[in-house]
């Protein structure tokens, strides 16, 4: 004869009588289907008894999910085949190189996306744009490019990494990331001059490393930039189009800027060059914000003040690659040593640098980019050696 044995229990609450009323359809249903094919049927629904009520059981549950998603989100692994790190010209030429190559790159964008020709104004000397392009535009239209072979982009910021094993780690504060091949272009940050209240009053105060950004908000006022390269020079032609007066505060006696940039700065009425001179201090008024600067001059040791209103610090940058501080070797001023007959090949294998980070000689973002597009064939080849 065939049999549905059924176990459910018989007590007490709404919910739970809700919960019989169930598994009783249910085991009528199992009833008829073993009367009909003659299969033996064992339905079985536990007892809940403990349980007082479908609420206390959410609410028990609830952090228990809450509690796995944060353990996940905290604990979050991802694997890579190319995990590039930096969206600068480097970063993004090697994002479009293997993107195009099939290996669906992640690409890790930190504080300053896009890299320094975000805060460039023009840029003339990048092939292909004769009447200049803007730096926020050229980097805007670089990233479409690497996302249109479908690179993938993840805001993060990556504190320290592992490059011991076959597959290198990069931790981050929520994420550890593991990759194959691994592609370091961080670039570089502006260099300060570690002087009193230059610290105090970086920002909104009227110290800055930014005249495309900040320029326009000192219009009409008398400024001063420190610097006697490029960057100096551009940003000094930039603040011509706002300020009253720049001063190029330089500690030599002539410029260290491309003969071009050099004429064009100094022929320029509103710039006046202060050479050989040091800045000591930067001054602040009553609210705090900049009023002037401290002076020294080198040769005669005599001091001096100017009022400003805004400083503009252009000394050069330093490379961002102290994350990777005993995972590769570094020079002495902090840039990437790759091994020797590469550009781009670091002493660990899948490791490749590119851009500024490990190039103190050209600095270039077309340079940048041909590095970029080094690593990115680099790393394809050794993915194709090592699968
Ligand atoms: P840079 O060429 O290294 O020049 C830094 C300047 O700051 C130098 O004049 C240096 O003085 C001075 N300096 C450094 N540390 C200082 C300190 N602690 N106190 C006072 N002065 C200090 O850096 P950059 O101008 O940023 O240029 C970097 C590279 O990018 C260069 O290759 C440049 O050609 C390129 N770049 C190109 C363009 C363009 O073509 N549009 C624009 C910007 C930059 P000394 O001269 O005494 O060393």
């Amino acid at each position: 004869m065939p049999r549905a044995r059924v176990g459910f229990v018989s007590q007490l609450t709404d919910q739970q009588r809700e919960i019989n009323r169930i598994a009783s359809f249910i085991t009528k249903g199992a009833t008829k289907y073993a009367r009909h094919t003659g299969h033996f049927v064992l339905v079985h629904v536990p007892s809940v008894a403990p349980i007082a009520s479908f609420a206390s059981v959410a609410l028990l549950l609830i952090p228990y999910f809450l509690g796995v998603v944060l353990i996940s989100l905290l604990l979050r692994v991802i694997m890579e085949n190319v995990l590039i790190l930096g969206t600068g010209c480097a970063g993004l030429t090697a994002a479009i190189y293997t993107a195009r190559a099939n290996l669906r790159p992640l690409i890790i964008e930190g504080v300053q996306p896009g890299g320094q020709l975000t805060t460039t104004s023009e840029v003339e000397n990048f092939p292909g744009f004769p009447e200049g392009v803007d730096g926020f535009e050229l980097m805007d239209r670089l990233r479409k490019q690497a996302a249109k072979f479908g690179t993938r982009f993840q805001s993060d910021y990556i504190e320290r990494v592992d490059l011991s094993g076959p597959e290198k780690i990069l931790h981050s504060a929520t994420t550890a990331y593991k990759t194959k091949a691994l592609i370091i272009a961080t670039g570089a940050s502006p260099k300060m001059l570690g002087v009193p209240g230059e610290k105090e009053m970086f920002g909104g105060k009227g110290v800055t490393t930014c005249a495309t950004c900040d320029g326009a908000f000192y219009r009409g006022m008398e400024v001063a930039v420190a610097g006697g390269g490029d960057s100096a020079c551009e940003e000094a032609l930039f603040l011509t189009r706002f300020c009253s007066k720049i001063y190029l505060i330089h500690r030599r006696d002539e410029l260290r800027a491309s003969g071009i940039m050099a004429k064009r700065t100094l022929e320029n009425p509103k710039i006046h060059p202060i050479w050989d001179t040091h800045i000591e201090r930067v001054l602040e008024d009553k609210e705090g914000h900049v009023r002037g600067l401290a002076l020294k001059h080198k040769k005669t040791e005599v001091a001096s003040e100017i009022a400003i209103k805004g400083l503009f610090v252009a000394i050069g940058h330093m490379p961002n690659t102290q994350a990777f501080a005993g995972a590769l070797p570094l020079d002495d001023q902090g840039y990437f040593v790759p091994t020797a007959g590469s550009a781009v090949r670091t002493k660990v294998p899948g490791v490749f640098v590119a851009g500024d980070c490990a190039d103190h000689v050209y600095r270039q973002a077309v340079t940048a980019a041909g590095l970029g597009c080094q690593a990115a064939i680099e790393a394809e080849r050794w993915l194709a050696e090592h699968e």
